[in-house]
């Protein structure tokens, strides 16, 4: 708990050191803020733009000593942080938000949908599978098609295989490498929209407009937002995030996915315990970003205003996307994003258009 607001100057320090965290320690730049960001990169797309880096592992006790001993109040950008790790931070009397608990909740697929059920938000049917025996049982409860996901670790589509029949289930048991598994039911829907929302130390909770998602591959395309869903899409979208805010005693942004089914009923997919892609387009398209809301809600700042000022298309710019950049740098109404990694590899996130559609 911080008990009073940061103070002009002070220093922020970012668990993770990719594109999220730049952004972050962009907005944070802009309120005054230092950024010190903690990674396993050096000059890692974060540390470019922040104050100080300290390269480690995130197990490197000696390193997290060092880089606690710099800040004021701890982030992360990277769900994939090791609980242990904001364990060790919140030992040495360092404040951390988002905490622990909603780490360990959303880094497992299974206790993340397992918490929103118990939450009162609905989720498609699963299983967990942590043993080929597991799978067949649950293919029989679920039927197919059914799409299997590694509990832990997976991103962008990766350790996902979809089941056709139960003949494919060996293959699918294989292909995620025989680690402990969720079986979901595959989810009709008409629609993937997520929503971004922050809540404060006071409790106060502000909700961005919902954003509209189309992935190929399982990577995110691009985001539309607002999106054109109804206002009752938009209350149902704003309840499920109080829910998960709330339940998980959250601080911070954060991002929930939802598959829109027909008749509008909403199901959860996913919840990102940090800044979300998805949200990129409230750099143009809001009073307040999420970057800034984030560094807002973790510095015991004033929430800021999270309405749309416009509609704008998000557009990830994948691998050699990135080589477009003289015509994209050149688009009337568009602000370009580029995270300053070297190297476009297919499928990797170098940077992203906010394209002003009104
Ligand atoms: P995830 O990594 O869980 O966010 O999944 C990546 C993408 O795969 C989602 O955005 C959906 O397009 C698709 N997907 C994931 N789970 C399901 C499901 N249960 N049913 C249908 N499509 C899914």
């Amino acid at each position: 708990m911080l008990d009073t607001p940061l103070s002009l100057g002070a220093t922020i320090g970012v668990l993770g050191d990719g594109q999220l965290g730049r952004m972050m320690s962009q907005a944070a730049a802009r309120l005054g803020f230092k950024v010190a960001v903690f990674g396993p990169e050096a000059g890692a797309p974060a540390a470019q733009v922040s104050a100080s880096a300290t390269v480690a592992g995130y197990d490197d006790e000696a390193a997290l000593r060092r880089f606690a001993a710099q800040c004021d109040v701890i982030t992360l950008e990277f769900e994939n942080i090791p609980a242990a790790t904001l364990d060790v931070l919140t030992g040495l009397g360092k404040v951390v938000a988002p905490g622990a608990h909603a780490l360990r909740v959303t880094q497992d697929r299974v206790l993340e949908k397992t918490f929103a059920r118990d939450h009162g938000v609905a989720t498609v049917d699963f299983r967990a599978v942590d043993a080929p025996g597991d799978l067949e049982a649950a293919l029989a409860a679920l039927g197919t098609p059914a799409l299997l996901k590694t509990r832990r670790d997976g991103y962008d589509g990766k350790g996902q295989a979809w089941i056709r029949s139960p003949a494919e289930a060996g293959a699918a048991w294989n292909a995620v490498g025989g680690k402990p598994s969720i079986l979901e039911a595959k989810a009709s829907f008409t629609r993937e929209i997520s929503v971004v929302a922050a809540r404060g130390w006071n409790g106060e909770i502000r909700a961005f407009p919902i954003g509209e998602n189309r992935h190929v591959d399982g990577i995110l395309a691009t985001t539309l937002a607002p999106a054109p869903v109804s206002a009752a899409v938009t209350q149902a979208a704003h309840d499920i995030a109080r829910r998960v805010l709330e339940g998980l005693d959250y601080v911070g942004v954060l991002a929930v996915e939802l598959f829109v089914l027909d008749g509008d009923r909403l199901v959860l997919n996913e919840i990102a315990p940090r800044v979300h892609n998805s949200g990129h387009w409230t750099q143009e398209g809001c009073v307040c970003d999420q970057f800034e809301q984030h560094v807002r809600a973790v510095a015991g700042w004033p929430l800021g205003d999270p309405s749309a000022r416009c509609t704008v298309e998000m557009r990830n710019l994948l691998g050699d996307d990135i080589l477009d950049w003289p015509r994209l740098a050149a688009e009337p109404n568009a602000q370009l994003h580029v995270y300053g990694k070297a190297e476009p590899r297919p499928g990797r996130k170098m940077g992203h258009i906010n394209r002003i559609k009104s």
